[in-house]
């Protein structure tokens, strides 16, 4: 049944099945792309993957920079994950604090900052609707900004996407994600915005960086993101049947081996 009427999108109900249902987003994008049978799972509310210590982590830095309030509740809802016994933070937290003074004692990514927070879009593109919901926005200089937490600025990683060593930015698909914001953002407003990230890292002290993007690299995501939805829309309407990777937890969890396989296929795909 298709329904004519599109979802409205809020804070509240941004994060749910519901509207993963109903848009396509660069984090089920990015799931897909990692596992077509578990994101399918977990659409079909089969499969929940469980919360991580790193993901409120990145919750509690992102708070920090929308406002006092958001951050409050936050540390309310998650005290017992914050605090040890005897009223000290733990150490991700400890260093999620290093982390945010070393932003906000930064005039210049303070100023990367400057926007509206947490602001909400929608837009038709590549045979779907997609939503986004970027860290800061700033429509009057047209630039929008996402903050990200790192292990180390300058680490190298091997990349099949791009068949090379990248940085931790290509590496977790940072600069599709930049791609798809830049022109939903343009799609819903008529503005076309320049990304940039303010990166920071889980070192002590932690360094620190505003990045950002040669235009040439978005064609490249968004032809990689038009071949790629071709099979992602078709798997989320059912139409084909999803792949499994074998190696996430889901995966593991539910295999069932049936057959032997060649020693040299553990480490070539
Ligand atoms: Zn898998």
């Amino acid at each position: 049944m298709t329904t004519l009427t599109k979802m409205k999108l809020n804070k509240k109900n941004y994060h749910s099945r519901e509207a993963d249902l109903a848009y396509m987003s660069v984090s089920q994008f990015k799931s897909f792309v990692n596992c077509e049978a578990k994101t399918l799972a977990k659409l079909k509310g089969e499969y929940v993957e469980p919360s991580t210590n790193a993901l409120l982590v990145g919750s509690y830095v992102h708070a920090a920079f929308e406002n006092n309030e958001v951050f409050n509740e936050v540390v309310e809802e998650n005290s017992d994950a914050i605090f040890k016994k005897n009223g000290g933070k733990y150490a991700d937290f400890t260093q999620a604090d290093l982390m945010i003074d070393a932003l906000k004692n930064d005039s210049f990514a303070m100023f990367a900052l400057e926007g509206e927070k947490e602001q909400i879009f929608t837009a038709y593109l590549f045979g779907t609707e997609w939503k986004i919901k970027v860290d800061s926005v700033n429509l009057d200089r047209k630039t929008f900004s996402d903050i990200k937490t790192t292990q180390d600025l300058y680490k190298r990683y091997w990349s099949t996407k791009y068949d090379g060593w990248v940085s931790f930015i290509e590496s977790w698909d940072y600069v599709l994600q930049m791609a798809i914001y830049r022109k939903v953002i343009e799609l819903a407003t008529g503005a076309l915005c320049t990304p940039y990230i303010i990166a920071v890292t889980k070192e002590n002290p932690p360094n620190k960086a505003v990045v950002h993007f040669d235009e040439s690299r978005f064609d490249f995501e968004y032809e990689y993101a038009e071949m790629k939805l071709n099979r992602i829309l078709q798997i989320k309407k059912e139409e084909i049947e999803p792949i499994r990777c074998d190696k996430c937890n889901y995966c593991k969890s539910t295999k069932e081996l049936k057959d032997t396989i060649e020693v040299g296929a553990l480490i070539y795909e």
